[in-house]
């Protein structure tokens, strides 16, 4: 024992002992989150600069990055008149001449006086005085007379940087790891695993990173560490998911209560046609509308899993106006009937409020009560709502995340619907489970999230998807126009209001304060209320009203009392008002494409014609892109695609937040056939493996500890 301890991982070294590193670059680094040896190797390269190619000079023309060999034929320092001091290089081969300027960096003459045999640089070429060309402060370096262009002309990383760190340093410091370290990394997969998926080792894949041969071992050597990232990724999850499958749920009894299927034939094992009152004539009896077939199904795969008796963990996916709110009656409704309390949890006190509404008229004439428990409440009628889920009086109970608050306690919850799941954390759904007997939990998202995303963010949820609408449905209309057409967009509005429709205006969302945008509303309020429409009734919704005037302003709405409802987004989720056929978005292009879908889907819901009004000025192409795609398509789900492919999976809607998605090099738009393939990777290890227990295994099961407790602290903090 020499009293150090070391890590048994030679990677785990710290970064300052690496040649040429030391205490104060590490520093640095640290900067970068860089502490062992191991960061260093997995601080990959943002680009690469292919400097294998040596073009004569004659073939160079301005534009081009490049990399450019010859000898010095002048050198020229002069000083500006206010001070500057401009170095000029003349760099000649056989073909033709280039100038490389250099501008206060006296030491660079000083070096390429020095300069014997043949200069190496690298930069973007331009067109410089008379039609010379020329590089400004280009990478240089001078070569030996025996060297073949040395280091220099091949393909070089460039790195990430922060405040103080030079690309130098970076590259020593890879440079160095890939030298002394990259053959000690210990392979997290086997050898059998490798070949079977074509994957390098990984000290060869740390070293063709940093320093390929070209770029295509560069290639061979990410996909094997994007391969390692997703499949970190689809480990966790699977295994995720057959723990919650080990757990003891409920066993919903719904066969045993289950009458007429429906669907025409037996469900559950259950007799056609059962028992006067089965669940599905209680369904009918319940909805004012026949199911669409896709609802249908859901409700039965909804069904089906809450008799197993592990606890149902089920997103379903419906595009916005689907009509998940009916699936989730069904859902509940069934619970219920099992002898379970049901419980809804929406983002928003409208929305829950909305929900309270709705599923009270829905349940009232089977004779079960519905409670509303949200933060705003007045002491006694929390008081009452509490009393009422305590004591299972209220067998269904809807609220916001004061539904999960300390001192609301239920009498026997047994089922839980999360609605919008996007906003809420994977802390917050635990929250709810522990309140109740491990209850199945049903969540319902509108985000249409592309497949790939879905297979990745939720893979430890089993899916069902609502891929139908209501009949009777008709497109909405989309268009946009101009802010100098604002006076026809408004004789639109008018003229639709005076056929007995109603309109929302949602203005734009300056920043990100609440102040501000309340501001907007109010401004927009004034002066559609007084100068567009005086005769018409005009009411104001924003994030700053408390609870009851919001619900005041939103009943007024649904009631019709209001012909005209400015809002700001906070009616993005959920509202639904049938009778409002068009909303008008002022300042369109400020939205994100999943927003402007969101804010779309809350009209259209009813029979009549809808439209949608962009008013927006394109302030660049990505902006008109997604207008553009606005007027083309309603399908939430191409919609989806297209914002992921605009903006990253980084900031789409419900994936910043998950942390899941945080890869080094794994990107979930390009590497969608990788992600695949890791999946199917992953059942096969786990198939034979479950616990990963097997001692081929046990580095791949420290890495994902490690990845899976990352991912627990992005997603509690
Ligand atoms: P979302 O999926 O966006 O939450 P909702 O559940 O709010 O959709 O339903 C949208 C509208 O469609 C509501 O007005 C609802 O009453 C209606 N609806 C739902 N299902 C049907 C159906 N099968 N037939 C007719 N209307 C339906
Ligand atoms: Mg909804």
């Amino acid at each position: 024992m020499d009293g150090i301890a070391r890590p048994e991982d030679p990677l785990l070294t710290e970064a300052q002992f690496l040649k040429g590193v030391g205490p104060k670059l590490a520093m640095l680094l640290r900067k970068l989150g860089i502490v062992t040896v191991r960061d260093v190797l997995e601080h990959y390269p943002r680009r690469y600069e292919d400097r294998t190619q040596l073009p004569p000079l004659m073939t160079v023309r301005p534009g081009q990055a490049c990399s450019v060999r010859g000898r010095l034929k002048k050198l020229d320092t002069r000083s500006t008149r206010g001070g500057k001091v401009i170095i000029k290089a003349v760099l000649a081969d056989d073909t033709g001449e280039i100038d490389l300027i250099w501008f206060n960096q006296p030491w660079v003459a000083r070096e390429l006086k020095k300069v014997e045999g043949d200069v190496v640089a690298f930069g973007m070429v331009k067109e410089g005085e008379g039609w010379r060309l020329q590089m400004t402060a280009p990478e240089w370096e001078a070569l030996d007379e025996d060297d073949d262009a040395g280091d220099f002309a091949r393909v070089t990383p460039v790195y990430a940087l922060t405040d103080g760190v030079g690309q130098w340093v970076i590259r020593r410091a890879a440079a160095a790891a890939v030298d002394y370290f990259s053959g000690q990394a210990r392979d997290p997969f086997p050898e059998e695993f490798r070949r079977q998926h074509r994957l390098q080792r990984l000290g060869w894949c740390y070293r063709h990173m940093h320093q390929p041969e070209n770029l295509a071992t560069q290639a061979t050597a990410r996909r094997r560490l994007a391969f390692e990232e997703f499949l970190y990724l689809q480990l966790g999850l699977q295994m995720r998911r057959a723990e919650v499958q080990q757990e003891l749920g409920i066993s919903f009894p719904i066969s045993q209560i289950q009458g007429d299927t429906g669907l025409g034939g037996t469900l559950f094992g259950a007799e056609v046609g059962a028992a006067e009152g089965g669940l599905w004539d209680q369904v009918h009896r319940m909805l004012p509308f026949d199911l669409t077939g896709a609802q249908r199904r859901v409700i039965g795969e909804i069904w089906r899993d809450m008799e197993r008796p592990y606890p149902m963990n089920r997103l379903v996916q419906g595009d916005v106006g689907s009509g998940k709110t009916a699936v989730a009656a069904c859902a509940m409704l069934a619970a219920v009937r099992c002898g379970y309390q049901a419980a809804l949890m929406a983002p928003t006190e409208i929305l829950a409020e909305q929900h309270a509404l709705n599923l009270k008229r829905l349940f009232a004439p089977l004779g079960i009560e519905v409670a509303l428990m949200v933060g705003k409440l007045g002491a006694k009628a929390k008081r009452r709502a509490l009393e009422q889920a305590a004591s299972g009086e209220a067998p269904i109970c809807v609220g916001t995340h004061a539904l999960i608050s300390e001192g609301v306690t239920f009498h026997k919850l047994g089922f839980a619907v999360i609605d919008e799941q996007h906003r809420f954390g994977v802390v917050q759904r635990l929250a709810l489970r522990q309140k109740g007997m491990n209850p199945d939990v049903l969540v319902m998202t509108a985000t249409p999230i592309p497949r790939t995303l879905t297979m990745s963010l939720y893979g430890d949820l089993d899916l069902s998807v609502i891929d139908e609408l209501p009949p009777g449905r008709k497109p909405i209309k989309t268009h946009w126009r101009k802010p100098d057409q604002r006076n026809k967009v408004y004789q639109v509005v008018r003229d639709l209001v005076k056929e007995g429709r109603q309109a929302y205006f949602v203005c734009p969302m300056i920043t990100e304060s609440d102040k501000m945008q309340t501001q907007a509303a109010e401004d927009l309020h004034y002066r559609l209320s007084t100068h567009e429409y005086p005769d018409l009734r005009v009411g104001l919704l924003h994030g700053q009203m408390k609870g009851p005037e919001k619900e005041e302003v939103m009943t007024k709405f649904r009631a019709h009392e209001l012909d005209i409802l400015v809002s700001t987004v906070v009616i993005e989720v959920g509202v639904d008002v049938p009778n409002a056929t068009v909303m008008v978005i002022e300042d369109a292009n400020r939205f994100g494409l999943a927003q402007l879908h969101q804010l779309r889907g809350r009209v259209g819901r009813g029979g009549h014609q809808s439209f949608c009004i962009l008013v927006a000025s394109a302030t660049n192409p990505e902006s008109e892109q997604r207008l553009r795609i606005m007027e083309e398509t309603t399908d939430g789900f191409r919609i989806a695609e297209e914002d992921l492919k605009i903006r990253g999976p980084g900031d789409v809607a419900g994936t910043r937040q998950s942390g899941q998605l945080t890869f080094k090099l794994a990107n979930l738009v390009d590497d969608g056939p990788l992600l695949e393939e890791t999946r199917m990777a992953a059942m096969e290890i786990l198939r034979a493996d479950p616990q990963l227990s097997r001692p081929e295994h046990a580095l791949l099961l420290e890495r994902l500890r490690e990845q899976r407790s990352q991912d627990a602290l992005i997603v509690v903090s």
